[in-house]
């Protein structure tokens, strides 16, 4: 099967590392609890920021909230590559802007994610991945903003997972809170597909 992976925040906790380094840039202390109540992906307002602000501080820090030590979620490497030694295919697609599609691919081959050159799909906008998730028929897609779950409604065959974050929790469709729960939903996936080919005896 076909599986999508957004990156930043599905994959690896982006956002909480760049609190962190905006943290100790800003040298001002914030509650991490005040980060895990936001309900929208911004996290300058945290820090007394207006959104212009906000914006050039994420964008002049930018090379070392991507390139230096972003920690993956807990179990996310071990289960991609356990579903390419299962067979399946793993695509990768990110709207990181292109000027740093190359380092980000490179930067998650380092930190041992299994990536495919061919199968690495970057630099689009968050509302194009719909057209390039229908053109690889993906069968299952997983990302953590509302603004792009949003679009795959429009492809019934697809299976969209929301990876749980603070500010997606008004959506309602299945919800992955670890890695680990994708080898559960996939044994009992496959579970259904054994009993129903029974059933159509
Ligand atoms: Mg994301």
């Amino acid at each position: 099967m076909k599986f999508g992976f957004d990156i930043d925040d599905t994959l690896i906790n982006l956002r909480q590392f760049a609190f962190e380094i905006y943290s100790r840039k800003l040298n001002k202390q914030v509650d991490i609890a005040e980060f895990h109540k936001l309900t929208d992906v911004p996290i300058h307002s945290l820090f007394g920021l207006t959104r212009e602000e906000g914006g050039r501080m994420w964008n002049d820090n930018r090379s070392e909230i991507y390139f230096t030590a972003c920690p993956p979620f807990p179990n996310a490497i071990e289960v991609l590559q356990q579903l390419v030694e299962d067979g399946h295919e793993v695509y990768y697609i990110t709207a990181r802007a292109p000027e740093f599609c190359e380092q980000t691919r490179e930067w998650m081959i380092a930190a041992g994610f299994p990536v495919d050159p061919d199968k690495f799909y970057c630099g689009m906008s968050d509302t194009e991945k719909v057209h390039i998730i229908r053109k690889l028929g993906l069968d299952y897609y997983f990302d953590d903003k509302p603004a792009v779950l949003d679009t795959l409604a429009e492809l019934p065959l697809l299976k969209a997972y929301v990876k749980d974050t603070s500010y997606n929790r008004q959506l309602t469709i299945p919800r992955i809170t670890d890695w680990h729960e994708l080898l559960t939903v996939l044994q009992e996936a496959a579970g259904n597909d054994g009993a129903e080919q029974q059933g159509s005896r």
